[in-house]
């Protein structure tokens, strides 16, 4: 039998993820069928409730519907609860729906397997305070990095995410400009890099060692990664492995088996290239 899995978002025409269960399906010859479907903005629960009654085993979610998929789930693995959205859900033998997000440790992956980024005992900068940083912060605290500073144009929504997290770690919120010292590594989870604008971040917040790391991804470099190398930053990654890397977490929670990430990426980063 064929296992149905789905991805929701609204708008969702732009969403790889179809492509990309469809070769991690294509590995392991696995039995299964990933769509996409565009939800209306009010109708989450009744589309999700829908897609599990008809037999559906695993959904995503993506924007901006995370919040919602949290709220409709009745069990939650730790990360999950910590960052209340949630961006995959999982039919259990029982007909519950459990709940991950696996983000984060998409991102930790992307970083410390694919580009050997260390982050124990280093220095991260983190900017936005937005879902996609909520859902990140817990697998980033447990990599055990010597400080994390989170940085938001709302300096109240970074100081309450600091608070939230505080247990984890060494973790503080602040204003871009108010940013102190240079980083080993600073992630870009704010949105502005969809609109060509840029954090009004200190350049002495960069040294050329630091790792700038853009959780956005398209067709040449984020304004952010040429804004850290016209500033003789030499690494700066995009989001693309991190969204082919949370994709596996999650194909691995639904399937029970890890699919190989590494072709993936590089099929659609070429893809992107001829594109252009
Ligand atoms: P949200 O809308 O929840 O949060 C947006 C954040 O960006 C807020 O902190 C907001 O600040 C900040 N922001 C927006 N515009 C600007 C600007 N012009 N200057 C400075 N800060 C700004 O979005 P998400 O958290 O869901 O997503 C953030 C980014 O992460 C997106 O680009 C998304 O594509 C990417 N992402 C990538 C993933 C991947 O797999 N690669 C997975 C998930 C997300 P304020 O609080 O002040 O409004």
């Amino acid at each position: 039998m064929t296992d149905l899995y789905s991805v929701m978002g609204n708008p969702i025409g732009h969403s790889k993820s179809p492509q990309i269960h469809a070769a991690f399906a294509a590995q392991a010859r696995d039995n299964m069928l990933y769509t996409a479907q565009l939800v209306p903005l009010e109708g989450f629960a009744d589309a999700a409730e829908r897609f599990f009654s008809h037999g559906g085993a695993g959904l995503n979610i993506t924007v901006p519907f995370k919040e919602d998929a949290y709220r409709f789930a009745g069990e939650y693995t730790e990360r999950a609860k910590r960052a209340q959205a949630v961006n995959t859900l999982k039919r259990m033998a029982d007909g519950t729906v459990l709940a991950d997000n696996t983000d984060g440790v998409g991102l930790v992956r992307d970083l410390t397997v694919n580009h050997q980024v260390e982050l124990a005992g280093k220095r991260i900068l983190l900017l936005g305070a937005g879902g996609a940083v909520r859902g990140v912060l817990q697998p980033l605290l447990e990599q055990q990095p010597a400080e994390l500073v989170i940085a938001n144009r709302t300096v109240s929504k970074a100081a309450a995410l600091a608070e939230d997290f505080a247990d984890l770690g060494n973790v503080s919120g602040c204003g871009f400009t108010e940013v102190e010292g240079a980083f080993d590594v600073i992630i870009n989870g704010t949105s502005a890099s969809l609109s060509g604008e840029l954090p009004p971040l200190p350049v002495s917040a960069l040294t050329p060692a630091t790792v700038c790391y853009d959780m956005m991804y398209g067709s040449g470099l984020t304004v952010f990664n040429q804004w850290a190398q016209d500033n003789g930053v030499t690494t700066t990654i995009d989001g693309l492995g991190m969204l082919v890397e949370q994709a596996a977490e999650a194909f691995t929670l639904w399937r029970g088996h890890r699919p190989q990430t590494h072709n993936v990426i590089a099929a659609l980063r070429n893809e992107r290239r001829t594109h252009r």
